[in-house]
């Protein structure tokens, strides 16, 4: 497969692309990006790296980070973990508040803000120094201790938490909370502000598309079950109320953040990341989305 000419031919269609998108603003800092900034990179398990565009520079992974917390919270924890949160699509926005008082405070499943919410809590509890921790778990699945977060990024959204806190609060009150909401709340953020590449970031998915292990050294960061659970988890629930339409055009799993950024993977194939600030109204990258139809596509593979 030449997948540098797939990439190639990508990159010509999306400069012929205009999207409607909109960076978002909800956090304010977050609205300071380039909007036409569009990165690609493609690591392939057998035959290396694909790229174009801006796939080396650092953006807010944003919601990304959902999956890593709960790979992490996964190899310390059992299926009790799913007491807490379910596994099932919610078919609402990332935010909502809705359903969470339908269903007494236990959250549809971890990609949504509520789910995460839960899942920052249980890591506080089982981690000594949480932030260090979830850092160095990132600069393990990676090989590169220079990825950090993003302090300006971390305080705009800290100003403008109040869904997040009303989530936390509500949960609280059902008993699924068992820290400070602070604290979670502070934690939750922390991890939403970290930056990296469409390059660092298929490095860091590369352990979904090779059944928990790591591609450069071959350690085993999670088991090969629970790999494919994460792996579930991101086909039915990684883009908010879209996860259906992405699965309907796509064809893989993977996971979306308010940052513009995409990352996916075709198990035992390779992993793949894209970026561009402009989302469109559910909150997924528009011509990141185009990128990866345009990929399964002329590939001919998807996981379907
Ligand atoms: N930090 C963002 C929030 O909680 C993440 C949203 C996202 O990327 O989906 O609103």
């Amino acid at each position: 497969m030449d997948y540098q000419q797939i990439l190639n031919q990508i990159e010509a269609e999306l400069s012929a692309k205009k999207s409607t998108g909109k960076v978002a603003s909800y956090i304010p800092e977050l609205a300071k990006i380039d909007p036409e900034k569009f990165g690609m990179h493609l690591h392939c398990i057998n035959s290396g790296h694909y790229y174009f565009g801006s796939n080396n520079e650092r953006f807010s992974i944003q919601s990304i980070s959902k999956v890593f917390a709960l790979t992490q919270a996964m190899s310390l924890l059992g299926d009790d973990l799913f007491k807490r949160v379910d596994v099932e699509p919610s078919g609402n926005p990332f935010n909502s508040l809705v359903q969470l008082e339908y269903e007494r405070g236990v959250p549809r499943n971890p990609f949504i803000n509520a789910g995460a919410l839960v899942i920052s809590d249980i890591l506080i509890s089982q981690l000594k120094n949480p932030k260090k921790d979830f850092l160095d778990f990132i600069h393990q699945i990676t090989d590169d201790k220079s990825i950090e977060i993003n302090t300006h990024v971390f305080k705009s959204e800290k100003e403008y938490s109040y869904r997040n806190a009303a989530l936390l609060n509500l949960m609280k009150a059902f008993g699924n909370i068992e820290n400070d909401i602070e604290t979670v709340l502070d934690f939750y953020i922390y991890q939403c502000a970290i930056e990296m590449s469409c390059k660092e970031l298929s490095k860091a998915f590369m352990i979904y598309a090779n059944q928990g292990k790591k591609l450069s050294d071959n350690t085993q960061i999670l088991s090969a079950q629970k790999t494919k659970r994460i792996n579930a988890i991101m086909q039915t629930c990684g883009f908010y109320d879209e996860a259906g339409e992405f699965s309907f055009r796509v064809g893989l799993p993977g996971k979306s953040g308010v940052g513009g950024g995409i990352a996916s993977i075709h198990p035992g194939q390779y992993s793949v990341t894209v970026w561009n600030p402009k989302l469109n109204p559910k909150g997924n990258s528009e011509l990141g989305m185009f990128a990866l139809e345009r990929l399964t596509t002329l590939t001919g593979y998807s996981i379907f």
